[in-house]
C-alpha cells in the first residue's frame, strides 16, 4: 500500500485515478481547489479531500505524487491564462518542493500539447515541437513546457525522482459535460437531438484514448523501478523519463462525430460547421514506441468500444 497524493484529484483523470488507486487499497489524498473539479466525482470514495490550490505551498508525506492539477480544456484553461499558467509553474514546483521534501516518486502530467502544431507525424518524445509563445493556446502549451523543464532541473539538482508523461487527448467517464472538449460535446449533442457543432472542416485529427487505457500506462509507469526508467532513458539521451500515452488511432473530428451518431441511431442530430478556433493544432497522433518498449504499454480499447462505455455516463446529464 502506498500513500498518494493526487493533485487536482477531482478533474477528470484524478477521478478515474482515485477510483483505481482506492480499487487497489492505496491510501488516497486528493488536493483541488474546485476551479475545474467537481467534488461530486469522488462522492462515497474513502479518501481525504484537500481543498487547496497547488499553488500554495504542500505539506504532508507521501510515496507517490501525482500531479495533474491544471485546468485542461481549451474553453476552461483560456478563461484566465494567468491563472493557468502559473497553476502549471507554481504548481510543479511546489509537488516538487514536496517530493524533494519527502523522497516522494512524482508522475506528472504533462501533454501532447508540448508538440504545438506539429509538423513531424506521428509525434515522437524526441520531437521538439512547432509551437507558439503568444497565441491563446500558449498560457497551457507554455506552462505545461516550464514544468518539464522544472522537472528536470530538480531532477539533475536534487536527484527528485520524476517521470513525465504526455497524455494525448483522453475520454471517458466522468468528464465534464461542461469543459467543452469534442467527445464530450459531441456525445451530450447527439443525446439532446442538438446540432453537432463541427469547428472548421471538421478535417483536423485527433488519437483519442480511453481513460482505462492511460490509467493503466500510469500505473505501470509510476511503479517502474527508478533504475529500470534511468537506463532506457540515458540511452536515448535524455535525464529525464519521459513518455507518450495515447491511443495511435487517428480519426478526423468529422469521423468521430460520425461514429458517435451511428453509436445513437435514435438521434436526430445534424452536422454544422462552425468557426475555428486559434492555434488549433492539424494533426494529432502519438508515437508510442518507447512507452512499447519501456513498459509494456499499449491501449486495448479502441475508439468505438470507448464511446460506448462514455455515453451512459453522460445520460444523465442530456
Ligand atoms: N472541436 C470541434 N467541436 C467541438 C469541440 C472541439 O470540432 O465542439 C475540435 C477542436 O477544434 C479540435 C478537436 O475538436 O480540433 C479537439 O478539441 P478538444 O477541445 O477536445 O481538445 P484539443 O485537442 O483541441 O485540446
Amino acid at each position: 500500500m502506498a500513500k498518494v497524493l493526487i493533485t487536482g484529484g477531482a478533474g477528470f483523470i484524478g477521478a478515474n485515478l482515485a477510483r483505481r488507486l482506492v480499487a487497489a487499497k492505496h491510501e488516497v489524498s486528493v488536493l483541488d481547489n474546485l476551479y475545474t473539479g467537481r467534488k461530486s466525482e469522488l462522492e462515497g470514495l474513502p479518501i481525504t479531500f484537500l481543498g487547496q490550490d497547488v499553488r500554495e505551498p504542500i505539506s504532508g508525506d507521501y510515496d507517490w505524487i501525482f500531479n495533474l492539477a491544471c485546468p485542461a480544456s481549451p474553453p476552461h484553461y483560456q478563461r484566465d491564462p494567468l491563472f493557468t499558467l502559473t497553476t502549471s509553474i507554481d504548481g510543479m514546483r511546489n509537488v516538487l518542493e514536496a517530493a524533494k521534501r519527502t523522497g516522494a516518486r512524482v508522475l506528472h502530467a504533462s501533454t501532447s500539447e508540448i508538440y504545438g502544431d506539429p509538423l513531424v507525424h506521428p509525434q515522437p518524445e524526441s520531437y521538439w515541437g512547432h509551437v507558439n509563445t503568444l497565441g491563446i493556446r500558449s498560457c497551457y502549451d507554455e506552462g505545461k513546457r516550464v514544468a518539464e523543464t522544472m522537472a528536470l532541473e530538480y531532477r539533475r539538482a536534487f536527484g527528485v525522482d520524476v517521470r513525465l508523461v504526455r497524455i494525448f487527448n483522453t475520454y471517458g467517464p466522468h468528464m465534464d459535460p461542461k469543459d467543452g472538449r469534442v467527445v464530450s460535446n459531441f456525445i451530450l449533442q447527439a443525446l439532446r437531438n442538438e446540432p453537432i457543432t463541427l469547428y472548421g472542416e471538421g478535417q483536423q485529427t485527433r488519437s483519442f484514448q480511453f481513460v482505462d487505457d492511460l490509467l493503466h500506462g500510469f500505473m505501470a509507469y509510476m511503479e517502474a523501478p527508478k533504475d529500470k526508467l534511468k537506463s532506457f532513458f540515458k540511452e536515448k539521451g535524455l535525464n529525464i523519463p519521459v513518455l507518450n500515452m495515447g491511443n495511435p488511432g487517428e480519426f478526423t473530428v468529422r469521423e468521430l462525430a460520425e461514429e458517435v451518431l451511428s453509436l445513437l441511431p435514435e438521434s436526430t442530430s445534424s452536422l454544422t460547421f462552425c468557426s475555428l478556433p486559434g492555434d488549433d493544432p492539424k494533426r494529432r497522433k502519438p508515437n508510442i514506441d518507447w512507452a512499447k518498449e519501456c513498459l509494456g504499454w499499449e491501449p486495448t480499447i479502441p475508439l468505438r468500444e470507448g464511446l460506448s462505455k462514455t455515453i451512459p455516463y453522460f445520460r444523465a446529464f442530456a
